[in-house]
């Protein structure tokens, strides 16, 4: 075993330490006794080189944007420029706390209400609330607005939403935890949400769909405006998933699409970091009809010029985080929005989607390409087009193709998602890579797709210099061994 696959605790020695204070001669106040333990902590025992090591390999072993590309489906994984950290750990910003007078944090507030007029202007939606904490958080905070509307004009009928069978699996999952329900439409031959088969979906008993657009395979629904007119005209509302705004940004305005309700994902779009599941943050943005719905806390600007914090309205949705949701996340978005400015942030959805198509089409001749079309940020494949059987062996898969990634360096794309296609793989590689950087995957892309023929069993048995191989993923999903384990 190397020394560094050894848990901290097997690492520990009796009577080893890292630091020792000087003995205390004052009288030490007593603790009450029964609230003392019976026995000492099994902490583990060690040098201060033993911890920096131990915590040093452990980073080492994860990977991460900062380390290499990252080309993850549905996940925007763009490069966090490290002036928004710079900008977030300011001690002006740092130091601020929640519950201070509203006149000690103006500028705070000017933040939130800046970055409203922003998004606003990025979007085409009017307002935004900054609470919810992730894109899912968000998707359930819009669907809160959409049913508050609803039901406020006494259309009490309207239980269900409409969801695409290309969605990403946050939407209908907020949608059943939002207490509605849930009715697929199915996608037609090219990819894109079959009108056809929407129509009979829609009538009185629908609070209105969520689609997104680009929807989950890299594809622009062109039908948009006569599905926003066919939900409009039933008396639906149209969710907008903003998760993939990337491509969009400078280019086309959900708001002008005619969607009423949307969310973005600050950690994709904006360049904030998606930090093993958070801090995140998912601004939910509300055309001018449905600010009263708007949960609070929300800030407004006063006449006098100073800001307000609204903390609670008669019509609004509630409270849906502590305070007013990552204010240090919000404050790094607002940075990079401000540094790209409004010319540059149209070239970011252009690069980004300039990116993939020059992926797309240099991979084509070896992976199966099911939607031969121009693509947005990300495109789908459905595995190898020759995946080793005609050697007899057994055919190289999607997984063998994604473990085989790693060996090279590279963060595998989203796996068997959307699950439309057996083998999806879904590249989304951002407009923050280089040229070089591009085609070096695309080099050990089709250096993969050459082993797959010529001797699929190197993909089998892929990674070969990972720290771990091929863990059995249900189990470490279900049954995860979060601490150790004492024998004693
Ligand atoms: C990432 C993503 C979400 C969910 O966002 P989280 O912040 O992970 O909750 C929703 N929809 C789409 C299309 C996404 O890509």
């Amino acid at each position: 075993m190397r020394y560094y696959d050894r848990l901290i605790f097997e690492l520990s020695k009796p009577g080893r330490c890292a630091y020792s204070l000087p003995c205390c001669e004052k009288a030490v106040l007593a603790l009450p006794e029964n609230l003392l333990r019976a026995q000492a902590p099994a902490l583990p025992e060690v040098s201060e080189v033993d911890v920096v090591r131990h915590y040093t390999n452990l980073s080492q072993m994860n990977f991460g944007v900062d380390t290499g590309f990252y080309p993850l489906g549905s996940c925007t994984m763009k490069y966090n420029p490290k002036i928004n950290e710079e900008i977030a750990a300011m001690p002006a910003f740092q130091t601020l706390h929640p519950l201070q007078d509203e006149s000690t944090v103006q500028g705070a507030l000017e933040v939130y209400y800046n970055m409203e007029k922003s998004l606003a202007a990025i979007t085409g939606m009017k307002y935004f609330t900054f609470n919810p904490c992730a894109g899912a958080h968000g998707e359930l905070t819009g669907l809160m607005i959409m049913r508050s509307y609803h039901i406020s004009r006494g259309d009490l009928a309207r239980t269900k939403v409409i969801v695409p069978d290309s969605a990403h699996g946050t939407n209908p999952a907020s949608a059943a935890v939002c207490g509605l329900e849930i009715v697929e439409v199915k996608s037609n031959a090219a990819g894109l949400v079959d009108v056809e088969d929407l129509k009979p979906l829609l009538g009185p008993d629908v609070a209105g769909i969520m689609m997104t657009n680009p929807n989950t395979l890299g594809l622009f629904e062109r039908e948009i405006a006569k599905i926003a007119s066919l939900v409009h005209e039933c008396g639906g509302l149209l969710y907008y998933d903003g998760a993939n705004m990337n491509p969009l940004l400078g280019a086309v305005r959900p708001g002008d699409m005619g969607f009423d309700i949307m969310h973005l994902n600050l950690h994709k779009t904006f360049s904030t970091p998606h930090g093993g599941g958070g801090p995140g943050s998912g601004p939910v943005g509300v055309a001018e009809r449905l600010l009263e719905y708007l949960p609070t806390p929300h800030v407004v600007k006063l006449e006098d010029g100073s800001f307000h914090i609204v903390k609670s309205a008669e019509n609004s949705s509630g409270q849906v985080s502590g305070f007013m949701g990552n204010f240090g996340v919000i404050l790094r978005a607002y940075a990079y929005i401000l540094m790209l400015g409004r010319q540059n942030i149209r070239l970011a959805g252009r690069y980004a989607t300039l990116a993939a198509n020059y992926i797309k089409e240099s991979l084509k001749d070896a992976y199966k390409l099911p939607i031969p079309t121009v693509c947005k940020h990300e495109f789908v494949f459905d595995g190898l087009i020759d995946d080793g059987s005609s050697t007899g062996k057994l055919g190289a898969t999607t997984l063998d193709v994604a473990k085989r990634l790693l060996d090279f360096g590279f963060h595998a794309p989203t796996i068997y998602f959307p699950l439309l296609f057996h083998q999806a793989l879904m590249i989304e590689p951002t407009e923050t890579e280089s040229k070089e950087t591009l085609d070096e995957f695309i080099d050990v892309m089709h250096k993969i797709a050459a082993e797959a023929a010529q001797d699929p069993d190197i993909l089998h048995s892929a990674p070969h210099n990972a720290p771990i191989s091929r863990p059995d993923e249900t189990a470490a999903a279900r049954n995860p061994i979060l601490k150790f384990q004492d024998e004693a």
